[in-house]
Parts: C-alpha cells; structure tokens; sequence
C-alpha cells in the first residue's frame, strides 16, 4: 500500500505514532563527535521530521537500541535472583538498508546461533519496527552492493520511506499501522528504489580457497603496524556483538548486586585474554585477521550469507585509515593470485 505525505502530514503521522511508540532515527548533533569541532550523526529520538538526517551516514547504528551497550542481566540478593525488568516501551526504528539487514544478521547471533535464544535480545527486538530509508547513491566508503545488502529482501519492513523536496512517499506493510498512514495521506503508487552500485567495489575471496596458509600472511603484519586496538571499528560496526559479562556488588550489601554485560571487540586489548594471563591473540594483525575471517568466512559458512554489510562504518571512524574493504580486497587478490 502506497501513501504520500506533505512535510506537515508526515509530522502529524510521527506525532500519531509517538503515542504509541519510541521513535529512533540518525540525528544530528552539532560539535558533540570526539573530534569537538565535527558534528555526531547517530541514533536519537525523534518527534519530527526536521530532526531527522538524511544527508548523513550515522556514525553509531541503531543496534544499540536492541542490544545496549551496557544492560543488566539480573539481579542477585543473598542467594537469590531476580532477572533485570522489562519495559512495555515500544520502538520504531529509521534506518537504510544495510542496516536493516545487520540487524538480520544479529538476529542469528543472538536467536538462531545455538540452542538458546537470547532472551534479553529477543524480548527488546520483538518489539521493533523497522521503518527503511530509500537510499540510492549511498556514501563514499560504501560497498553494500558487493556485499547484496543493499536491497530488503522480502519487503521485510514495516514501512519504506522515500524522502522528498516537499513530502515524503512511502510504503506500508503493517497492518497495525495501515490505519495511522490511511487517516493521514492519500494513496499512490509506490515501488521501492534501491542503489545498485557504489564507488567501491569488494571482491570477495572464494570461500573454498582460503586455506590455513592465509592466516600466517605477511598481509596481517601490515595491520599489527598500523592498528592502535582502539576499537572504534568495533562499536561502528552494525553487526559486531560481541559481549563480556560481569558482576558488581553493591555497597550496602555485600551479597547483593547485579551482573551485566558490555560490548566487547576483538580488537580490544584483554578481549581475548584468559584466566592465568594467556592472551591468544595479541598482535594486533591477528586480531585484523580474525575479524575479516569471522565477517566474510565463518558466519557465512554456518548461515549463507556473510556478516558484513558493506556499511563502511569501520573504514569511516578508523584513526589509521585501515580500509576493511581495502583489506578484503587484498585478500581476494592473494588468494586469487597465491601473492
Ligand atoms: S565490518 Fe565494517 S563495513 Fe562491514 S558491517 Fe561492520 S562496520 Fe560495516
Ligand atoms: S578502528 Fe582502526 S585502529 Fe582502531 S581498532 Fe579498528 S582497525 Fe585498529
């Protein structure tokens, strides 16, 4: 079904759903990046439509609001547990389409990777609405077409939304907002457009062809002279989910507390150290080796489609300029090539 809002419509329609809903999309927010004289394009609430950047890729994704970077798991009172409180909180979420399909990804992460689900994940993400932004010339470092994210499969979004000079037109499939878009636009037709190429290209190795032999390469000493391990590249990333778990016990009693759990990224010092002090993973090109194999090898050899999508985040927020589409493409040609 297919509607077509004035900018003014379009506002009554967000205030209709914030009602109802907590609205997150990219925003703007001026001299508050780490860098104090650039502005910080990432997640936020929003009310209207003015609020809302389009002209800008967000730093941080959305993943933050499904899997936080700090949540509490339960509680513990002398020797019992409580586990951490839901809210009846309820989400829509604006995003493009590469980010729409990492959060697919982190759906296997996090509900279909073992046996369990998630619950803490899954009790959040039950509860959110993917609201898709068009995007048909992407950005500088984008490579999702390489990477067949750049389209959603499926139609699996609540609604799909084309921003215009002087409105917005858009697609709906939810039949629990059908009725809020019906009261507040008229009907069009609506197909939607997706990009189809960007200004990078990844060739991605043949799965087949990587051998151990790839991970003794000089390629990954190039990364262990050049990474800092600040992790950046890790809390971008829209489908890194890597966590630790901890416990803290509170002042007044010592037999209570809560544990919790925290991003984590293998790219981070002590992220791969174990009890006794034994670090398996120190060199910081080892670490650059593991995260390129488990984003274009491993998770796609257990689900059949890779995990990186292409969203150019890490390339983006490295202060080394390490480009992991640059890097990828090494890869293919080493392999390709046996260089
Ligand atoms: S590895 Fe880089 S390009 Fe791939 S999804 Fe993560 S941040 Fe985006
Ligand atoms: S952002 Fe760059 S320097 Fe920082 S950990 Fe990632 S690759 Fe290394």
């Amino acid at each position: 079904m297919g509607f077509n809002f004035s900018k003014n419509e379009f506002n009554q329609l967000l205030e209709s759903l914030d009602q109802e809903y907590q609205i997150y999309a990219p925003v703007r927010k001026k001299k508050k990046d780490s860098f104090s004289a650039n502005d910080l394009i990432t997640y936020d609430l929003v009310k209207s439509l003015e609020e809302i950047e389009l002209t800008a890729k967000s730093k941080y994704s959305a993943k933050e609001i499904v899997f936080p970077i700090r949540e509490t798991l339960f509680h513990f009172v002398e020797g019992e547990q409580f586990m951490a409180s839901d809210t009846d909180d309820k989400y829509i979420i604006f995003l493009r389409p590469c980010d729409r399909n990492a959060f697919k990804r982190l759906d296997k992460i996090f509900l279909e990777n073992g046996p369990e689900e998630d619950i803490y994940y899954k009790r959040l993400r039950e509860k959110v609405k993917f609201f898709v932004i068009e995007c048909t010339t992407g950005f500088d470092s984008c490579f999702c077409v390489s990477m067949d994210s750049n389209t959603v499969e499926s139609r699996d979004y609540s609604a799909f939304l084309r921003f215009e000079e002087d409105g917005v037109s858009c697609e709906v499939n939810d039949q629990d907002l059908a009725a809020e878009f019906e009261a507040q636009a008229k009907e069009i037709d609506f197909e939607p457009e997706f990009i189809r190429k960007n200004k990078i290209e990844v060739n991605l190795p043949d799965r087949d062809k990587l051998t151990n032999e790839v991970f003794e390469h000089q390629l990954w000493t190039e990364y262990s002279q050049r990474c800092i391990a600040c992790g950046r590249c890790n809390t971008s990333c829209p489908t890194c989910s890597c966590f630790t778990v901890k416990d803290v016990l509170y002042d007044e009693n010592k037999k209570s507390g809560e544990r919790f759990r925290r991003w984590a990224g293998c790219h981070i010092d002590g992220f791969t150290e174990m009890a006794g002090g034994h670090n398996f993973r120190e060199e910081y090109g080892d670490r650059m080796r593991y995260k390129t194999m488990h984003k274009i090898y491993d998770f796609g050899e257990r689900f059949d489609f890779d995990m990186c999508v292409g969203c150019g985040r890490c390339d983006d927020v490295c202060p080394e300029y390490i480009s992991f589409s640059k890097c990828i493409n090494k890869l293919s040609t080493i392999i390709e090539e046996g260089v």
